[in-house]
């Protein structure tokens, strides 16, 4: 039988493998550069991760800006707080797309806050960009893929990207550093409860 002496040793053992593993790859990763990172999936939280990341570098001292595709008539919390600490902010002008239904009227309103986004991107003293619900411009045509790609692509070297939102391109998921893919297991509002305050927007 094992006894919890041969218990400790070997999980010692197991840790210090793991903390040699770990190191090593830390030594390896040498490269300073702005990551382009992908929120995506079907389960909630991939706002609320982009903006967390905001908040990480603005407390950190980081210039950080947020250009908001689609969610033009939620008055959102992040927003509050983050203007008052100085993070600019474009919103979209229009509400959601399955409620206004004027392809025309969506392609202009996202067209007018991307040029703030493109202007953003090609600032080399904002640090982060958050591009919150962006994958659906691209998949509605509202904006045009490469125009983005070409942006992103040609962004200052040092400038960090957040782009949130379901049914990512995949040629943005290519390009991006670190993708993540929020999987829905259930959602409150499934069973009936509605949209809270504070935690849905
Ligand atoms: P959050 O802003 O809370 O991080 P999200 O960005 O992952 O959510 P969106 O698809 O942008 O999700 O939807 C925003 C709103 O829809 C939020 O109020 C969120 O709670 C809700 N929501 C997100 N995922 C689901 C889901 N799977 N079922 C029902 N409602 C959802
Ligand atoms: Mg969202």
């Amino acid at each position: 039988m094992v006894n919890e002496q041969q218990r400790d040793e070997r999980h010692k053992a197991r840790q210090q493998r793991l903390k040699e593993q770990v190191d090593a790859r830390i030594a390896a990763a040498q490269e300073d550069r702005g990551l382009l990172i992908v929120i995506t999936g079907d389960g909630k939280g991939k706002s609320t991760s982009g903006f967390g990341t905001v908040c990480r570098a603005v407390g950190h001292g980081l210039k950080a800006a947020v250009v908001q595709f689609i969610k033009g008539n939620w008055a959102c919390g992040e927003r509050n707080l983050l203007s008052s600490a100085g993070v600019e902010f474009h919103v979209m002008a229009t509400g959601f797309t399955w409620e206004t239904q004027d392809r025309q009227a969506d392609t202009q309103a996202a067209q007018a806050v991307w040029q703030e986004a493109k202007r953003l991107l090609a600032d080399p003293d904002i640090q982060l960009v958050l591009l919150d619900e962006l994958t659906y411009m691209v998949a509605y045509d509202y904006l045009d893929l490469d125009e983005v790609l070409d942006a992103l692509v040609h962004r200052p070297a040092m400038q960090h990207v957040v782009i949130t939102g379901r049914g990512c391109h995949r040629a943005l998921l290519e390009l991006a550093d670190t993708v993540s893919e929020v999987k829905n297991v259930k959602h409150g509002f499934d069973a009936g409860i509605k949209a809270q305050q504070g935690i849905d927007w």
